[in-house]
């Protein structure tokens, strides 16, 4: 008993242990309480070994400091980091979606830390709106005649039907009603909208037919198309095109709705995605047409709603309009995003989604080879190998065409990939990789070459920490 009591009495006391240099190192960025919960923590679970008896003496101070050091370190770590993403789908829907470019990351923390123009007019020295902001750069890339930004594709759709049918209905092929992800399905955003969806033609087939005779002077308030961005129907199908969706809105005189989903602004038919563009679809002349900004478009998550002018008003006067509006540094983003799609060439290599769709083999080749080398180089304790496999779209886009790309393959007898892949995700900064044949795959497609020294270390760290547990045993 007398023992233990002295134990206790050697505990060292909070102030005391937080005058320790490499403690006081913290106090420059961060917050105190962070730095003495550490503290307090790590004396309590000492102080509670000695009264269970799993001590029978206090560890040296140098171990003490580096336990709380890497208690701190822990929990500094936000919930919201950056990750690597080496699993070669592009648009990652559980990472982030689209990379923004440089120069729109740049834009973000631009007007993030200061003032701008978010709704003030500099010529005027007056009130501005936001919707502004990229109304104009939208009808320049798109060649729509009026344009306004929601929070996200979800949101415009359902502007869009509160605005324009409420209390009535939309006509929508069954084959159609899809869902995208959680919880959003075209019948169920309809209904909160206040619209009725009117159904139409079977799951394979819909004709034109079918809107005609599903078409009430009094009840109809507009024909609406889905693009089935995530699914595809293959086998004895028919739709009906844009094209002649817009044809029968002119019979009726029934405005008609585009919902694309992708936003995509280049043709990528080359690269062996299959998707159409907003051009297209702004060509075949539909009045109201709606896309996510951060799928193939690139840019940041928002809702973009292009088309007549007499809607697009609407909308903007509607009080959905206030609860779904994006901030500052979406539109920031947005803005630069459309701005590079003013020359597209060079799109294709800022924009990340469009330049990690258009990577060839032979590029994907080279760069697999690259990290190969530094792998080889740093963590010589694995073997490598380099490995073609096929890469997705992803973000619930383009479901059907696999990219052919490229990875490096990290194994080692007796270590399972599982245990690596998990290990991969603890580095400083996580590595989220795929498994294939019991072997981690590094995709190369999606991770950037100023990436490719943060991989090395995390490679690094995986094999430091399997070769300290294999010391142990
Ligand atoms: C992705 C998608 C949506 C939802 O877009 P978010 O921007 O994720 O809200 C809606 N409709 C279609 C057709 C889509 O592809």
């Amino acid at each position: 008993m007398g023992e233990v009591r002295s134990l206790l009495r050697h505990i060292p006391k909070v102030d005391e242990v937080l005058m320790d240099e490499h403690l006081f190192l913290f106090f420059k960025d961060t917050p105190r309480s962070v730095i003495v919960d550490s503290v307090r923590e790590k004396l309590d679970s000492i102080r509670e070994d000695i009264l269970e008896g799993r001590i029978t003496e206090i560890s040296g101070k140098d171990e003490l400091i580096a336990d709380i050091v890497s208690s701190i370190v822990e929990k500094k770590k936000k919930v919201l980091r950056r990750v690597i993403n080496a699993t070669g789908v592009v648009l990652h829907t559980n990472l982030g979606r689209a990379e923004l470019s440089k120069e729109a990351a740049r834009a973000v923390a631009e007007v993030a830390d200061s003032y701008s123009t978010l709704e003030y007019d500099l010529k005027r020295g007056q009130r501005g709106s936001r919707q502004d902001i990229v109304e104009a750069a939208v009808k320049k890339v798109t060649g729509a005649e009026a344009a306004m930004v929601v929070n996200n594709n979800a949101a415009a759709t359902m502007i869009v039907l509160a605005s324009m049918a409420r209390g009535r209905e939309v006509v929508v092929s069954r084959g159609e009603l899809v869902e995208i992800g959680g919880s959003f399905r075209i019948p169920d955003v309809m209904s909160e909208s206040g619209a009725f969806l009117k159904e139409v033609g079977t799951t394979n087939k819909t004709k034109a037919s079918d809107y005609e005779n599903a078409y009430n002077e009094e009840t109809t308030a507009a024909f609406m198309k889905v693009h089935t961005s995530n699914y595809r129907i293959v086998g004895f199908t028919e739709d009906v095109s844009l094209t002649d969706m817009v044809e029968l809105g002119k019979k009726f005189h029934v405005p008609v709705i585009y919902d694309m989903g992708n936003g995509l602004m280049t043709d990528l038919h080359r690269f062996g995605v299959n998707e159409p563009t907003v051009k297209d679809a702004v060509a075949a002349g539909p009045d109201v047409i709606l896309f996510s900004g951060d799928k193939l478009l690139g840019g940041p998550q928002a809702g973009i709603i292009i088309g007549s002018k007499k809607y697009i008003d609407m909308m903007k006067k509607h009080p959905l309009a206030r609860a779904f509006r994006v901030d500052k540094m979406t539109l920031a983003a947005l803005e630069t995003t459309f701005y590079q799609y003013q020359d597209e060439e060079k799109a294709m290599k800022d924009i990340p989604v469009l330049r990690m769709i258009s990577a060839t083999e032979e590029e994907l080749s080279q760069k697999a080879d690259r990290l190969m080398a530094l792998l080889e180089a740093s963590a010589p304790g694995f073997s490598y190998e380099k490995e073609s496999c096929l890469d997705q779209v992803g973000g619930g886009s383009a479901p059907t065409n696999y990219l052919k790309g490229c990875a490096v393959a990290i194994f080692k007898e007796g270590v399972p990939a599982e245990k690596m892949e998990r290990l991969l995700r603890k580095a400083e900064i996580p590595v989220i990789a795929r498994i294939n044949h019991d072997r981690v795959l590094i995709d190369v497609r999606t991770v950037n070459e100023d990436e490719f020294d943060e991989v090395v270390s995390a490679v690094g760290y995986v094999l430091r920490t399997i070769s300290n547990k294999e010391g142990e045993v």
